[in-house]
């Protein structure tokens, strides 16, 4: 099984993805982890992988792909975030899932309007202390006391990229990356769309089972 999550920084991707992997029993697969883990053994590729990070450029894809199908050798049940990012990483990811005898069983899109995304991540609080790393709204979820953390005590601050104007700017990057695989994956048949409302009661753990829903309906289709 092989799920593909994509969604826009502030759609709460990555807690839908963990609700998911719990549901499913998959392993969570994110380049960005992979990318980290890579340079913190200092291997080779995680040098090279460094020198583009530190730069603040993309890894290129030729990296990406080589590191994502050494890892995808030894796995079946995953959930891919963060992959493909770009046309070319989903025609190779699909050419070797093709080569493999596998394919990808569902694509989720988590879609949200930007100006829901600018004003939810910027009431975003997270606590100060490195350890503890809550994160709380001050507008849909505040903590108890005003500027504290509920869970240790410690100050709340805001992070830097949660700023309205590097938002704005990662949401031009987001869309200009993601329409073309939106595309691809349609055309493939393969995507499935869930409608973020940030001002409904529905909570992450609903919306991912609605999500859930969708991959078994997939699943059910090739049968
Ligand atoms: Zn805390």
């Amino acid at each position: 099984m092989y799920i593909i999550m994509l969604g826009a920084p502030g759609s709460g991707k990555g807690t839908i993805g963990r609700e998911l992997v719990k549901k499913y029993d998959l392993s969570y697969f994110s380049t960005g982890d992979i990318f980290r883990d890579e340079i913190e053994k200092n291997t080779e590729l995680g040098i090279e992988v460094n020198k583009y990070l530190s730069e603040g450029s993309l890894v290129p894809d030729e990296i990406t792909i080589k590191i994502v199908e050494e890892k995808l050798k030894s796995m079946d049940k995953i959930l891919l975030d963060g992959f493909p990012r770009t046309i070319k990483q989903a025609e190779k990811l699909d050419e070797f899932l093709q080569e493999n005898g596998k394919s990808i069983t569902a694509v989720i899109n988590l879609n949200i309007p930007d100006k829901d995304v600018i004003t939810r991540t910027s009431h975003r609080v997270i606590c100060s202390n490195k350890n503890c790393g809550a994160s709380f709204n001050t507008m849909f979820m505040p903590p108890k006391k005003d500027g504290i953390c509920d869970i240790c005590g410690s100050k709340l601050i805001k992070r830097k990229d949660d700023k309205p104007e590097t938002i704005k700017d990662r949401l031009v990057q987001y869309h200009k990356n993601t329409q073309p695989l939106i595309d691809y994956y349609k055309k493939e048949g393969l995507l499935d769309t869930i409608d973020i409302d940030i001002y409904s009661n529905k909570t992450k753990e609903e919306t991912a089972e609605n999500a859930g829903k969708l991959i078994e309906k997939k699943i059910n289709s090739y049968k």
